[in-house]
């Protein structure tokens, strides 16, 4: 019966310090810190990268020549020797019991040291034969246990642990220090955060299993049970922050009542050359539903390059505007936002609102442009004309939420392309009025379960049907023969010659910026003298001053040129029906949304549309997203690929999504633990608004995300 001392909770094991352990001194305490091991619950979240199952194991004697297999052996003799050509030679003699095996590693002169004599090992790899000696060459090594070190008994399955070859800190060292630190806890155990109730009925161990489990398991099936419950917790805390959150905004009426009926939308609208799509229309009784009422919006709009997204965000600004409110519209370029402005001053043409102290005058729908580059003059003509109410709606970048500019009354803001744009800014905006309603755009479709976990605070339309009209983009692999090229430059060629205009995306650089720039301008001066020397060639890119950027973007516009050979500048949002053809050089160095993002520039207009890319992929990875491009043309099927490719850190960023805190959890891999634990998260909250009967699931959360849940401790 335990007595005294309740179970441990992670703040408990956080306070714990690592020299209280068998072992650690200051040395090695130093070393463990450069690991970012600073403490037992740091510790005992390191969890095993693999785990080996001796049970798989061969007898070296049963070895056949040819076979992939796993030994497990003691290291007899090593040493390490230079070769004639100068490559680090490393060479061991083991032993299992059965039989002798040679180990040969090249260039891996770290070896000798890592496999001193003793070392009890695991190897996995071929057995072949040189000068009649049967051997492996640079098989995949875990060491498993070290000669003359206490505690090292390991069960049939043996975790190994992300090692530091920098930091010195070898495997069988953590695999010490994690028993110990077990060892430590066994009396007090590890406090749930979770009911029993909830882990009954969800199949979920509890939190001691499990913390035992994935460092000692002592069969694969534990091993699984520990995962899924660590995981489980990884997202759960996630989601409770996430929907807190989202039901804080909706339990809000501080917002804005905007007047949803009125004769400014429906004029829009009745003056669109085209029907709004089933989904545009569905979005915008979405967003018209939120606006109406007393809490603020916070709405995310998906929707593949092309798909409407600008028409729908005009309306909704409209409705703001037509019951007296100002919009703001955001852009994540200058160049964008240039764009949005003369789309919407197209769009709004001949629309009117009663003007400001008359019943009777009405006076075109107000619209300005204010980026970094705008004048001082210009910005104090804004800024009377905010203060005025003259300008109802303001086109800018993200500057507009830095900037001093000052709404008298802001209703709407909305920001185009979220994965530019973070939480903080999300707060700022909201600073600049008293509650304005906040509709997020992204062109960059989420998968589902991504979204759940990086907006899941949000609500969500979707514009998955594109207008229609449109005949799909035809792409091609250009492989890197002058024969192939050559193909595709004529095929450019005769677009052009047909009326039609072309873009052709210059590698990425690295270094971005000025590299970037410079290797563009080099491209377009060749491409200049060579392949499309009789045409109407025009450069872009991010080092230009704004007024070039401008006046090439208008001349392109405007059909004065033929070719725009630009760098990534053009990939978001960059608006030109008549461009038929997209050249990506070097494709296979960028990511699959930005390559979706490029093609997405063309095929806006009802003309059959061509993207190249031009690719020599040296990486798998590459290889894979050429091979998606060419198979689909859908921006969510293309997500999804996506995100398998590259896993979430890398699609969106550690550190504002809260991935960081993911350290066995996956997605897509992990989807259904996600909405598990979206589902747990809503049923605990529902019962448990400020999970003032969960204190301990509460901290946790607080832990993982700080201020940003700072409303669940209000009350
Ligand atoms: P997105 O911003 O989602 O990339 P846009 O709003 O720029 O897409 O729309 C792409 C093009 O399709 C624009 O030229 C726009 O005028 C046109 N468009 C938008 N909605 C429709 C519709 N319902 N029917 C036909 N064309 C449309
Ligand atoms: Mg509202």
């Amino acid at each position: 019966m335990p007595t005294g001392d309740p179970p441990l909770t992670l703040a408990d094991l956080r306070e714990i310090p690592l020299e209280r352990l068998k072992g650690v001194g200051p040395a090695l305490e130093k070393r463990l810190a450069d690991m970012e091991l600073h403490n037992v619950l740091d510790l005992l979240q390191h969890y095993p990268r693999r785990w080996v199952d001796r049970t798989k194991k061969i007898d070296i004697a049963d070895l056949a020549v040819g076979e992939e297999a796993t030994v497990f052996a003691e290291v007899r003799t090593i040493h390490g020797r230079r070769t004639r050509q100068g490559r680090a030679l490393v060479e061991a003699v083991v032993h299992d019991g059965s039989s002798m095996l040679t180990i040969t590693f090249f260039n891996q002169a770290w070896r000798e040291k890592q496999l001193s004599v003793g070392t009890e090992a695991s190897f996995f790899g071929k057995l072949d034969v040189y000068r009649g000696k049967r051997q492996m060459t640079n098989p995949v090594v875990d060491v498993v246990g070290r000669a003359g070190v206490a505690d090292e008994k390991t069960g049939v399955i043996v975790p190994v642990y992300p090692q530091s070859g920098k930091a010195e800190v070898f495997t069988w060292q953590l695999r010490a220090l994690v028993s110990d630190a077990l060892a430590k806890c066994r009396a007090r155990g590890f406090a749930d955060p979770l009911d029993e109730a909830i882990l009954d009925r969800d199949d979920l161990v509890d939190r001691n299993t499990a913390l035992r489990a994935i460092h000692r398991p002592e069969s694969m099936g534990e091993l699984g049970a520990a995962k899924n419950r660590l995981i489980f917790d990884e997202f759960l805390r996630m989601q409770v922050g996430l929907v807190a959150r989202k039901r804080a905004f909706e339990a809000e009426e501080s917002g804005i009542r905007h007047k949803v009926d009125g004769p400014l939308v429906d004029a829009f609208i009745a003056g669109l050359p085209f029907e709004l799509t089933g989904d545009q229309q569905h979005s915008l009784d979405e967003i018209t539903r939120d606006l109406a009422g007393p809490a603020p919006m916070h709405r995310l709009l998906q929707g593949d390059v092309g798909s409407g997204k600008t028409v729908v965000a005009l309306a909704a600004l409209l409705v703001a505007v037509q019951g007296g409110y100002q919009g703001a519209f955001m852009a994540p370029t200058e160049v964008l936002a240039e764009q949005h402005h003369l789309g919407s001053l197209r769009l709004l043409e001949g629309l009117t609102v009663p003007a400001e102290g008359s019943l009777l005058a009405d006076r075109p729908v107000g619209v300005a442009l204010l980026t970094n580059r705008t004048t001082a003059a210009e910005r104090r003509r804004i800024a009377a004309g905010l203060d005025a109410g003259e300008i109802d709606i303001l086109v800018g970048t993200h500057a507009l939420l830095y900037g001093d500019a000052k709404f008298s009354r802001l209703g709407l803001a909305v920001v185009d392309e979220q994965h530019r744009f973070g939480v903080e800014q999300r707060s700022l905006l909201r600073g600049k009025g008293d509650q304005p309603d906040v509709l997020v755009m992204t062109a960059t479709p989420i998968p589902r379960t991504a979204a759940m976990l990086v907006y899941g605070d949000l609500d969500k339309s979707e514009l998955r049907e594109l207008p229609p009209g449109r005949t799909p983009i035809q792409t091609t692999l250009v492989d890197p023969s002058p024969l192939a090229h050559a193909a595709a430059w004529d095929a450019l060629r005769a677009e052009v010659a047909a009326g039609h205009q072309a873009y052709v995306v210059c590698p990425l650089v690295e270094d971005r910026g000025r590299v970037e720039a410079k290797a563009a301008t080099a491209e377009y001066e060749r491409l200049q003298a060579e392949e499309l020397h009789d045409l109407r060639v025009g450069l872009l890119h991010g080092q230009m001053p704004s007024k070039e950027k401008e006046a090439v973007m208008r001349a392109y516009r405007a059909g004065e040129l033929d070719v725009l050979v630009a760098t990534t500048v053009i990939e978001v949002g960059v608006d030109v029906p008549n461009a038929t053809v997209m050249v990506v050089e070097d494709a296979d160095r960028f990511g699959l949304s930005q390559l979706h993002q490029l093609r997405g520039r063309v095929g806006r207009g009802g003309d059959r549309s061509y993207c190249f890319l031009f690719a020599d992929p040296s990486t798998e990875d590459g290889q894979l997203r050429l091979d998606a491009m060419a198979a689909s043309t859908d921006g969510f099927a293309l997500a999804e690929k996506d995100l398998e490719i590259r896993g979430s850190g890398e699609v969106f960023g550690e550190r504002q999504s809260g991935f960081s805190d993911l350290k066995l959890g996956r997605i897509p891999r992990d989807e259904e633990t996600v909405m598990q634990a979206r589902r747990v998260a809503e049923e605990i909250l529902d019962g448990d608004p400020d999970l003032g009967s969960h204190a301990q699931l509460r901290d946790e959360v607080h832990d993982l995300l700080g201020d940003a849940v700072d409303f669940l401790f209000k009350s």
